[in-house]
């Protein structure tokens, strides 16, 4: 079974839809997301517009700031600071990576808590590490979304993540947790990584190489969720990733995406898996703003 991550979004902007409309009836005004975006990083740019721009099509209000990359650490925090205090601006999010200079901790640490809708602040890690209601990290919530619509159980299976990062590996990990599975986490210094990954019934991979996962990695039956992107664009190695038949692709259009598991082991071995793209990648930004209106529903309750 393929996990449709673009229909599941789809499900979720449905449900935005009314409760964006619920704030309004009750504010006012509708739910408000500042983006900061500092510098000109294409990737970034290409992240923050569809943000912003997903943010319109719900009706909310979405708003991006975009500093020199020049901007020093305290200069940058006063912009936070103004956000901070702006009552319709319900959540913010500084888009990762920022320029060398910056501190990037304490930029994170001066985003107030309930207007932190990336769920990177250590307030509301604490609280995902307690299993309190909070802002959940956008990636690693998208996936339970996944594994709960597609109706695939998580309670008592054993789930190994690979990939320790604050942003996807770690609360992916705490999130499954939550949901009682049996967690595993990996990383570079793990001792037979296939090995533990092939006793997982739910594996997710996390970890930023082109098709590292391979056929040796993954149980029969096995559940794998592939969070990784990554741009393939030398003609040999599109040759070791894919199958014959996604050459000519690679022929037509000079570059393929690819996650961190090898695509026809994945189909081959998986009994569910999320392709790349079309899997994890759309659910991100449906999760942003899912908790943008949960945090502007907490702000404006009476
Ligand atoms: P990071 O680079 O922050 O973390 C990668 C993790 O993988 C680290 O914990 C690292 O271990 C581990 N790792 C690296 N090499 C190996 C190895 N050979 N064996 C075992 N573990 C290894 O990446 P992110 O977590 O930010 O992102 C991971 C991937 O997910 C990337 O491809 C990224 O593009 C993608 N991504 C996708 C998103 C989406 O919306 N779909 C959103 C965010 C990320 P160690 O800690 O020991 O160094």
């Amino acid at each position: 079974m393929i996990l449709d991550g673009n229909r599941i979004r789809d499900q979720i902007k449905a449900e935005c839809r009314p409760r964006v409309e619920q704030v309004i009836a009750r504010a006012g005004r509708p739910p408000g997301l500042a983006v900061v975006l500092v510098g000109n990083n294409p990737a970034s740019e290409v992240y923050v517009r569809s943000k912003t721009k997903t943010a319109a099509e719900l009706g909310m209000r979405g708003e991006t700031l975009t500093p020199p990359a020049s901007i020093s650490t305290e200069e940058l925090l006063e912009i936070v600071e103004c956000l901070n205090a702006r009552p319709e601006i319900d959540g913010i999010l500084v888009q990762l990576p920022l320029p060398p200079q910056i501190d990037s901790q304490r930029i994170l640490l001066a985003i107030a808590p309930e207007k932190d809708v990336d769920g990177f602040h250590p307030y509301n890690v604490g609280l995902l590490a307690i299993g309190r209601e909070g802002p959940r990290p956008c990636t690693p919530a998208g996936v339970i979304q996944l594994l709960k619509r597609y109706d695939l159980p998580i309670a008592g299976k054993n789930a190994v993540v690979v990939g320790r990062s604050d942003i996807v590996g770690k609360p992916m990990a705490l999130l499954l947790l939550q949901e009682n599975a049996t967690v595993t986490i990996c990383h570079s210094k793990t001792r037979d990584l296939p090995g533990v990954c092939r006793a997982a019934d739910i594996l997710v991979a996390a970890i930023g190489r082109p098709a590292m996962v391979t056929a040796d990695f993954i149980k029969p039956g096995a559940v794998v969720i592939d969070v990784g992107i990554n741009k393939i664009e030398k003609r040999a190695d599109a040759e070791r990733i894919f199958e014959p038949e996604r050459l000519a692709d690679f022929d037509r259009r000079g570059s393929l995406l690819v996650g961190d598991v090898r695509p026809g082991d994945m189909a081959r071995l998986a009994s569910a898996y999320t392709p790349v793209p079309g899997g994890v990648g759309p659910l991100t930004i449906a999760m942003l703003m899912r908790n943008t209106i949960e945090s502007a529903e907490r702000r404006t309750a009476s």
